[in-house]
Formats: structure tokens, C-alpha cells, sequence
């Protein structure tokens, strides 16, 4: 698994604090230092919709095609995902968790099914086929890579239940790391998560 962040809005915290008190009109209490507490109320009292001002963008790579399945169905998000119509799949790369890895019968019956689909893939090419068929004999295991660009209330929602213990744990770890990023970069605005 790779993250790269691609960008983030700018002074964020401080234009969530300018539309946050744009509500109240209580621009004379802002200073240097005031946006923090002002956030950490906002996520208090639920006023969280003022988050949506600042947004970031991820690039994730290494990862399966289950666990991109699993995140575009955060519907606010917004994606664009490698192709596997406009790529070509022939020498695909997968994702093995570690349960698999580290269990020699599971690893060598894993190997061999991939060995098997990547055998199947380039045959039907042999065959003149398109890559848009061709890919229907690529596991779920196969690497994707995305790009995810999102607003900071739809990132501590996805973080929420990704995060989770009840998540599984190709997601877990993407968003735990996306959560350490973000932490870093609008302290504020995930520090609580
Ligand atoms: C541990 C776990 C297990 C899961 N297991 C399954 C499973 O077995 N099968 C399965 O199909 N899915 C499963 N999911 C996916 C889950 O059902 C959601 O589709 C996914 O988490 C996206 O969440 P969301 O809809 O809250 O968020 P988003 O799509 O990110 O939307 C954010 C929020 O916006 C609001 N919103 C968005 N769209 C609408 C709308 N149309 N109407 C009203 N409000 C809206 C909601 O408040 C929503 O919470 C699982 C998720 C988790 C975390």
C-alpha cells in the first residue's frame, strides 16, 4: 500500500473558521491563534457542515480491487481509478494478505490460482480478445491504483467507520494512514478522531 497526498486547501483551518463565524458574526474574535478552539466546538456541537469548505485529494496505489470496491462507495467522494479497459493487465500485480503469506499450504494454493489467472488473461489476448474481457479472469486481489478527492466532514466519516475494527484490514490500514496525514496537516479538524 502507497499514500500520497496531492493537495489540500490552504490555510484550511482558517477558512473553515472564516465560514464558521460567518454564521455567528463573530469575525472581531478572530486572531492568530483562534481557529483551533473555534473547530473543536464546531465538531462538538455537530455544526460539522462547515468542514466542507476544505477538501483532499489521496493517491493510493498497491492496494486490491476489494478494497477499492469498498471505498467508492463513499458516494461524496470523488474518484478516478487505472483503467483496466485502457491498461493492459498482462503481468498483473496482486495484493496477498498476510494470513495467506504467512501459511505455506494457503500461500501456494494463492500463488498458483494468480499464476493460473494471469495464464488465462494473456491466452484470451492470444486470442484477440479486449482487455475489457479479458479481465474478467483478474481476481479481486489484483493492485488498483486511485486518485480520492474529498471534503474534511466526508474524510472524518469515511476515517469513522474505516478505522473501525470492524473494517477490514486493507481499508484499516489506508485510512489510519490518511488519518495520520490529515492530523498533520488540520490538526483541528481530525485530532479528536
Ligand atoms: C464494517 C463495514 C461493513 C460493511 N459491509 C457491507 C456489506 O456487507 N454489504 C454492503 O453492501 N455494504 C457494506 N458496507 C458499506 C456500507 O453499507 C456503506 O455503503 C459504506 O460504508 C458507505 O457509507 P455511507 O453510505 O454512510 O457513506 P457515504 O456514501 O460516504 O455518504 C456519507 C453520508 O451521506 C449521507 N448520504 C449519502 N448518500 C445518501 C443518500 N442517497 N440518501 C441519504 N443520505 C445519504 C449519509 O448520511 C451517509 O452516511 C460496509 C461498511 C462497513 C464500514
Amino acid at each position: 500500500m502507497k499514500i500520497e497526498i496531492l493537495s489540500i486547501t490552504p490555510n484550511a483551518e482558517k477558512l473553515i473558521e472564516e465560514a464558521g463565524r460567518t454564521a455567528y458574526q463573530s469575525f472581531d474574535k478572530i486572531t492568530d491563534d483562534s481557529a483551533s478552539k473555534f473547530i473543536r466546538r464546531l465538531i462538538k456541537m455537530g455544526h460539522e457542515s462547515v468542514l466542507e469548505h476544505a477538501i483532499a485529494s489521496f493517491h493510493i496505489s498497491n492496494v486490491s480491487r476489494t478494497f477499492s470496491h469498498q471505498l467508492v462507495r463513499h458516494r461524496l467522494a470523488s474518484f478516478t481509478q487505472k483503467s483496466q479497459r485502457y491498461y493492459r493487465e498482462s503481468e498483473f500485480k496482486y495484493v496477498e494478505p498476510e494470513s495467506i503469506k504467512n501459511n505455506e499450504s494457503a500461500h501456494a494454493i494463492f500463488k498458483s490460482i494468480m499464476e493460473y489467472c494471469n495464464v488465462g488473461y494473456n491466452s484470451l489476448k492470444d486470442l484477440g480478445l479486449k482487455n475489457e474481457d479479458c479481465r474478467f479472469c483478474l481476481p479481486e486481489a489484483t493492485q488498483t491504483e486511485l486518485v480520492i478527492t474529498t471534503n474534511f466532514r466526508e474524510w472524518r466519516h469515511i476515517i469513522k467507520l474505516r478505522t473501525d475494527k470492524a473494517a477490514q484490514w486493507e481499508i484499516r490500514n489506508v485510512c489510519t494512514e490518511i488519518l495520520k496525514i490529515l492530523k498533520e496537516k488540520a490538526p483541528s479538524c481530525f485530532e479528536d478522531l
